[in-house]
């Protein structure tokens, strides 16, 4: 599968295991976001196979990244603003804020999960 704006590399689990398996109906959601944002989006996590999600996340086997629904995007300052106004408005319905710390080190994370239990959605959160 291949996504305009996004290469598969990017997409990818970062442990190596080769997969990226993104769910269609959250990336054409990403991608319209994308385009009408108009300045490029860097993911820095996307798809996370169950195995990795628990080595990195408190989110355990289950995270919202192993559904392929999630991504990060490095982002701050009028971009990041951008992107947390527009991503609710546009099918994200978990919108996670890293905006502290270095300026390298900031992100934004999305998904367009449905409500469910443990995880309330709509919802914000910071990390
Ligand atoms: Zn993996």
């Amino acid at each position: 599968m291949s996504y305009d704006f996004f290469s598969d590399d990017e997409l990818m689990c970062k442990c190596g295991c080769g997969q990226a398996l993104m769910d269609d109906a959250f990336m054409g959601k990403l991608v319209s976001l994308r385009e009408l944002a108009g300045f490029a989006f860097h993911l820095t996590s996307a798809y996370r196979c169950p195995i990795h999600n628990h080595s990195i996340s408190s989110t355990g086997m289950d995270g919202p990244h192993t559904t392929g629904r999630a991504v990060d995007i490095a982002l701050f300052g009028p971009q990041a603003h951008w992107v947390i106004t527009n991503a609710g408005m546009h099918g994200m319905t978990g919108i996670g804020i890293k905006q502290k710390g270095d300026y390298t080190s900031r992100f934004v994370h999305l998904d367009d999960l449905p409500n469910g239990s443990g995880q309330p959605r709509p919802w914000v959160w910071t990390y």
